[in-house]
């Protein structure tokens, strides 16, 4: 088969597609690993949400219902919620 093969082509243009993706995931997570690593669960009194620090945000996660012994925390971002035990 030649370049001028119009299914070879394709095939090619796919892969090209397929492995640039790949290197996209693979970048994107080696970057949440490295803010995986610098992430502050508290700062100052505001208690930060982990999804949006991998995506590169700092979001405050806010007590959205007090039932006891626990209380559950959400992102008014992303819309995460933790469940955190009073001791
Ligand atoms: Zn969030």
């Amino acid at each position: 088969m030649s370049a001028r093969n119009p299914l070879l082509r394709n095939t090619r243009g796919f892969a090209r597609e397929v492995l640039a993706k790949a290197q996209r995931q693979v970048k994107l997570q080696e970057l949440q690993a490295h803010r995986l690593e610098s992430f502050t669960p508290v700062i100052g009194t505001d208690y930060q949400c982990p999804t949006c620090w991998l995506m590169g945000k700092h979001s405050t996660m806010t007590p959205s219902c007090d039932a006891p012994p626990d209380v559950l925390f959400g992102c008014g971002t992303c819309g995460y919620e933790i469940t955190v035990a009073r001791h």
